[in-house]
């Protein structure tokens, strides 16, 4: 593996899931925060680990801490203009 990470392009509630799980948060402690069902934030969180290529959660928050002012910035967050935004998920 290369020292240098990929980026990723993550659904909204992907990266909401590995947010939380980069803050240490327990599984069943994401699934009532997004008031869902843990099955449905393990099957979440297989997805983000398939899209970034990692087989381990620990390595999926390496790469969501280093990705977290890039690929984990949330629709709403977006700060300033950076001359397009043509994230439109409705
Ligand atoms: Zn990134």
């Amino acid at each position: 593996m290369s020292d240098e990470s990929p980026h990723v392009q993550l659904t909204t509630a992907e990266r909401e899931v590995l947010l939380l799980v980069i803050d240490l948060t327990p599984v069943g402690e994401i699934a009532r925060k997004r008031r869902t069902s843990v099955g449905t934030v393990r099957s979440q969180i297989a997805s983000i680990h398939r899209k970034l290529n990692v087989s381990t959660n620990a390595e999926a928050m390496l790469w969501g801490i280093a990705h977290r002012d890039c690929c984990l910035v949330l629709p709403w967050e977006h700060q300033g203009d950076a001359g397009g935004s043509q994230d439109d998920v409705s």
